[in-house]
This record gives structure tokens, C-alpha cells and sequence, in this order.
């Protein structure tokens, strides 16, 4: 069964769980949680039961580690990191459905989604430890190199006819390991579970005969903008509070346009609520980029999806199929600018 609620709160200082299970009636099963730190975050997951709950916990884990290695652009090893410094083709047939799902998403949003930006995001060093305002000509040169259309797929290969192509699964590759980690909870038998990586969230059925429990995080300062209660749903945010530096009090962060080559302005952050793990995390990033007014048209023109945003303005916008659902905690705190709704 798939619902989602989302209800906003109205005191942000009180809640500083992002997320949070709901107790119920008698005496509760034990839930097993697990943290390991891979693809640059903090990954939990939470399944009720005993013993045999941590097994499984750890083989999800350990799946999610084996996407990480081959998805990590910085790996000498991996196919992207050939790809990308030696033009060797790439065959593996799991990186190129990953490919496949990227590149739709960069023909839904209009090249908003772009994993061809790489050379920008290499350029902006948000990998590299000090990230820096790159030279407005070293901007217009990686832009150069930027354009999803250049890659060529056929017959189960990948091709890059200019070379200076580079490819970055970063927007995309999070919600694919959460993905994999919900399959192999779920052929365990597993019909309970959270997995949280950071900003990427999948909730499998229900806690104790109740839905999970999200929090949507204030992309400034604590606590959260709202909670929704999901089942069988993913929640993906994308935010410019994850990785950014600050420069003459202007925030540039690691959303990049891959039109301008400057991080995408007009939101602070943006969730995704669908039944895709993958789709999610590719669209939180191109809705991001689209901005609010372009974002929401492309939400309402696909099925399944739901979208809340918070403009630099700090508005908080829901798309339509969330509206029904959704109850205010009261009157907005006249203190707490993010307790505004509407569009
Ligand atoms: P997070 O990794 O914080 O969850 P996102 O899913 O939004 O955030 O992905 C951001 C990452 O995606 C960046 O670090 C970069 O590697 C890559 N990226 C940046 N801009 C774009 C873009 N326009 N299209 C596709 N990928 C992008
Ligand atoms: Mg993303």
C-alpha cells in the first residue's frame, strides 16, 4: 500500500529528530539499526525483528558498498573514472541502466539533469577539498564540454565521440544503491524497514502497524518544515545546505546548470516523493535546477510523483497531489518563516 501524508509543523525549534518511529499499543518489537558511512554520508537502516534482522541489515549494507565502488567517479578502478580519463568504452551492463534512467531524466527536464557536468563539478572542487569561484573562462571552457546528447549508447556500449566528454553519477547513484538495499531486504522477506542515506530515504511498509515517519529537514537552521507519513514510498531531497561554501556572503553550492556552469539559484531545497528510489534522486536534482515554477509543471506532468519545495524566498510550495493530504499544526509561528504554504 502506498500513502503518503505530509503534515507541517509549526514549531521548527521543537523537532531536531529528522525522523522518527511512532511507538504503538503493547510491547513493541525490537528494531535493529545499523549505521555505516558510504557515498559520502551517513547510510542507516532500521528493520524490526531480531538476530537474523542485523544479518540481513548487513547484506544490504554490504550491496550498497559494491555500487559505491563501481559508481565512484573518483576510483581509479571503476569504468566512470576510465570513461572519463582514458576513453574506454563502457560495457557493464549495470552502469549503462543507470545511464539509461539518467539520460531520461535529462530529456524530461529539459537537460536540467546533465551527468555530463562533471568537468564543472571538478572545476568548482567540490571534491577536492577547497572549492573555489573558478575563473569565468575556465567556466565557459567546461561548458564546452557539457552535453548529455554526446553520449552514445549502442549495442550495449558507451561511447563518447569527444573525448573531452566526462561523466558523474552523483545525482543519480545514492538513490540506486537505496534502491538495491530495499531489493535485498525485501528477498529476505523483509516487509518492515528505513533505509536512510542523508537525503535519500526509502520506507518499506509500515512500523508497528504505522506509517514511517519523515521528516523534511529546514534547509536553514534546525529542525524540519514538515513530516510525512510514508509507506512503500521514497523521499528524496536534494538541498544547497549538503555541500557549499560561502564567498562574499554569496552561497555557491554542489547543484550545478549546466547552462550557465554557475549552482542553479531560486531554491534552497527540493523532495521527491515517488515509488522509485532511482527516478527520485535523478529528478530532486533536475527539479532543483528547473527551479520552482518549470519544476512543478514537470511534476504534475508525471505520474506517481510529488514534489515539496522551499524557495530562496523561503516559501514552502507542495505539488497538488499532496494538498488532500495535508494538515498545518496549527497556525504558522509568526517567528518561523517557513511555515508558509501556497504557490
Ligand atoms: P546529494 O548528492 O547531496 O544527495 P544530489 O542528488 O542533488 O545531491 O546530487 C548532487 C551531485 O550531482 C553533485 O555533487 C554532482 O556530482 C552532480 N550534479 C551536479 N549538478 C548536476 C546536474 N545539473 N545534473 C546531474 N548531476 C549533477
Ligand atoms: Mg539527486
Amino acid at each position: 500500500m502506498k500513502r503518503v501524508v505530509f503534515i507541517l509543523v509549526a514549531s521548527l525549534a521543537a523537532v531536531a529528530a529528522v525522523l522518527w518511529g511512532r511507538p504503538g499499543s503493547g510491547k513493541p518489537e525490537d528494531v535493529q539499526k545499523q549505521t555505516r558511512f558510504l557515498m559520502d554520508t551517513y547510510v542507516t537502516i532500521q528493520v524490526p525483528g531480531d538476530a537474523q534482522a542485523i544479518k540481513t541489515i548487513e547484506k544490504a549494507f554490504d550491496r550498497m558498498e559494491e555500487v559505491d565502488r563501481k559508481f565512484n567517479v573518483l576510483n581509479a578502478e571503476s569504468p566512470l573514472y576510465r570513461f572519463n580519463h582514458e576513453n574506454v568504452p563502457i560495457t557493464d551492463p549495470e552502469i549503462l541502466a543507470l545511464l539509461e534512467t539518467s539520460l531520461e531524466v535529462s530529456s524530461e527536464s529539459g537537460g536540467a539533469f546533465d551527468i555530463t557536468v562533471y568537468p564543472l563539478v571538478d572545476l568548482w572542487g567540490f571534491f577536492r577539498g577547497a572549492p573555489a569561484v573558478p575563473a569565468q573562462a575556465d567556466i565557459a571552457l567546461g561548458l564546452k564540454k557539457v552535453g548529455w546528447r554526446e553520449l552514445r549508447i549502442e549495442n550495449g556500449v558507451l561511447t563518447k565521440p569527444k573525448s573531452d566528454v566526462e561523466i558523474d553519477l552523483g545525482g543519480i547513484a545514492k538513490g540506486y544503491a537505496v534502491g538495491e538495499a530495499v531489493k535485498v531486504l525485501k528477498g529476505a522477506g523483509v516487509t518492515s524497514a528505513l533505509v536512510d542515506a542523508g537525503g535519500d530515504i526509502f520506507a518499506i511498509g509500515e512500523l508497528r502497524g504505522k506509517p514511517w515517519k519523515v521528516g523534511i529537514r529546514n534547509p536553514r537552521g534546525e529542525g524540519v518544515i514538515g513530516v510525512l507519513d510514508v509507506s512503500d514510498l521514497t523521499v528524496v531531497t536534494s538541498g544547497d545546505y549538503e555541500r557549499f561554501f560561502e564567498k562574499d556572503g554569496v552561497r555557491y553550492h554542489h547543484i550545478l546548470d549546466p547552462v550557465s556552469g554557475y549552482p542553479a539559484s531560486g531554491l534552497m531545497s527540493v523532495t521527491v516523493i515517488c515509488d522509485d528510489a532511482v527516478r527520485a534522486d535523478g529528478l530532486s536534482t533536475a527539479l532543483f535546477v528547473m527551479g520552482a515554477e518549470k519544476g512543478m509543471e514537470l511534476v504534475e506532468r508525471l505520474d506517481g510523483v510529488e514534489a515539496i519545495m522551499v524557495t530562496k524566498d523561503q516559501k514552502i510550495l507542495t505539488s497538488p497531489g499532496l494538498k488532500g493530504s495535508m494538515v498545518t499544526a496549527g497556525a504558522p509561528a509568526a517567528e518561523n518563516p517557513f511555515v508558509s504554504i501556497g504557490r
